[in-house]
């Protein structure tokens, strides 16, 4: 059976999200006060509802207690993203999701039982910051304040060694996960991802590594 979100706020972030989890072939409730809002995306969830999530009996007779995930997406309204919450929460709802504008907020719902509190604004700005002070970091995944996942290209030091040459664990305390290889197949430019590399593989000039590690340390291959 396919995973039953609801999506309630249908905003920039509301509306993303639904339309991602749709691409993934789940089924969508997405709910907004705002017609215009839910008319926008009528054709493009599996079903799209006018009203006001802080009504417990709209939301009952939408069906919002049967999903499996609900993603409360109400930024400036503070007040509503809280009772919203508290209802879900009411309604049975194992799994919340709710986006904050600011910390305070964040607390307040992680306080009444939000599983995730996200903060688009916040973390996108964050990125944004990140690539603009190391533009070599082509991605980067924090998972700590301290450790990240980083996709960089293979620094000059490294070229044509194997990673057990490139003693790279043991320098810098720093794991390579994985291996872009940009090759010519047939004329055409191809990516070839090397997951799990074995101690053996080389990297080669044009490589693009995925490497796990401290900030600290990542910092030092850019
Ligand atoms: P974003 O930054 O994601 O674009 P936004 O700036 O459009 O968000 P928000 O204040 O975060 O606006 O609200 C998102 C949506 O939540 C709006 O479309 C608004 O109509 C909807 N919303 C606010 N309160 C309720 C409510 N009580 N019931 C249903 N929808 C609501």
């Amino acid at each position: 059976m396919k995973k039953q979100f609801a999506i309630i706020g249908l905003g920039r972030f509301g509306s993303a999200v639904a339309e991602t989890l749709v691409k993934h072939d789940a089924e969508v409730l997405a709910i907004d006060k705002d017609e215009t809002k839910v008319k926008a995306l009528t054709d493009r969830v599996t079903l799209a509802l006018e009203l006001d999530a802080t009504d417990e009996k709209a939301l009952r007779e939408a069906g919002v207690q049967n999903v499996d995930v609900a993603v409360v997406s109400i930024g400036e309204n503070i007040e509503a993203s809280i009772l919203v919450v508290m209802l879900l929460k009411e309604l049975g709802i194992k799994e919340i999701i709710a986006k904050a504008v600011n910390d305070l907020h964040g607390k307040v719902l992680s306080h009444i039982g939000v599983n995730k509190v996200v903060y688009p604004e916040r973390d996108m700005a964050q990125r944004v910051a990140q690539s603009l002070i190391k533009p070599e970091f082509l991605e980067q995944i924090v998972l700590s304040p301290e450790y990240s996942i980083v996709e960089m290209p293979a620094p000059a030091f490294l070229w044509e060694k194997s990673i057990r040459e490139s003693n790279l664990r043991a320098e810098y305390g720093v794991s390579i996960i994985a291996i872009k290889h940009q090759s010519i197949v047939n004329g055409e430019k191809k990516e070839i991802w090397n997951i799990n590399p074995s101690p053996d593989d080389v990297i080669h000039k044009e490589d693009i590594l995925v490497v796990l590690g401290a900030n600290s340390d990542i910092e030092k291959l850019g």
